[in-house]
């Protein structure tokens, strides 16, 4: 299947649905990264944007991409829907997971009504939760017990935001355990991920169906300035990570922070 995971800022993806896309590079999906922003207003955009190219290193992710639209400015627009309409197309998914519609910040909630209209060909998208969002009312749960040590190895990629509540390892790994107490689904399950359906279609088997992708129109593709895009490739460089270890590359963050 191809995955395309959609954040605002530089985290978001990893916190809201981490577990399921490490467990979904792992049984050889194929996972996309598309953030918004660099985190401009929360921290140094190149270093931001560093963590994520680790972090899609780290997933094993085919490609992430970071476009360059401006932190807390992002409200629904044209070149917004434009941009989510491009990317969707270029990876074609089978599952979209993007922002909750009634999530707290508003540069999540501009990007879930951009999403739902940019994915009006795709037949399957799931909202996230990040540990501050409010108002969500899941019904699909993932189960990442197997990789929730992974998650919160991948959420510390993220060091210019260590002082943030959310990203603590007791908030990440107390959501995941609060969900899964929540979906009663099975006591030997430790650690959920959670979604909103916020659109599903289900085939003569009740999978998630995928109908055969349209062309993009020429108006579209037209519109996003693709010099401003930083693309890269996960997957290759997993491969590295795989020889070397990701500690290694954790360690050099930590010398580069002087600790
Ligand atoms: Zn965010």
């Amino acid at each position: 299947m191809n995955i395309l995971s959609i954040g605002a800022h530089p985290d978001d993806i990893e916190l809201g649905c981490g577990g399921t896309l490490i467990k979904a590079a792992r049984e050889g999906h194929n996972v996309f990264m598309y953030v918004l922003t660099r985190g401009g207003a929360s921290g140094d955009p190149v270093e931001r944007t560093h963590e994520l190219i680790t972090s899609a290193n780290f997933v094993g992710a085919e490609k992430l991409w970071v476009d360059n639209f401006e932190d807390t400015k992002i409200t629904v627009s044209n070149k917004l829907i434009n941009h989510l309409e491009y990317f969707i197309h270029k990876s074609n998914p089978d599952i979209i997971f993007t922002h909750s519609a009634q999530d707290y910040h508003h540069d999540h909630r501009a990007i879930a009504e951009a999403t739902m209209e940019a994915s009006r060909f795709s037949q399957n998208v799931l909202a996230y939760e990040v540990p501050i969002t409010k108002t969500f009312n899941p019904q699909v749960y993932y189960d990442i017990s197997d990789v929730m040590e992974d998650k919160l190895e991948l959420i510390k990629v993220f060091w210019s935001q260590r002082n943030k509540l959310f990203t603590r390892t007791n908030a990440v790994k107390g959501l995941a355990e609060y969900r899964t107490f929540q979906s009663r689904l099975n006591t030997q399950l430790t650690a959920v991920e959670s979604f909103e359906v916020a659109k599903m279609c289900l085939g003569k088997d009740f999978e998630p169906v995928k109908l055969p992708q349209q062309p993009l129109p020429e108006t579209i593709s037209r519109n996003v300035e693709l010099d401003d895009i930083i693309e890269h490739s996960g997957k290759e460089a997993k491969q590295t990570i795989a020889e070397n270890g990701l500690g290694m590359q954790y360690d050099s963050l930590l010398h580069r922070h002087g600790e």
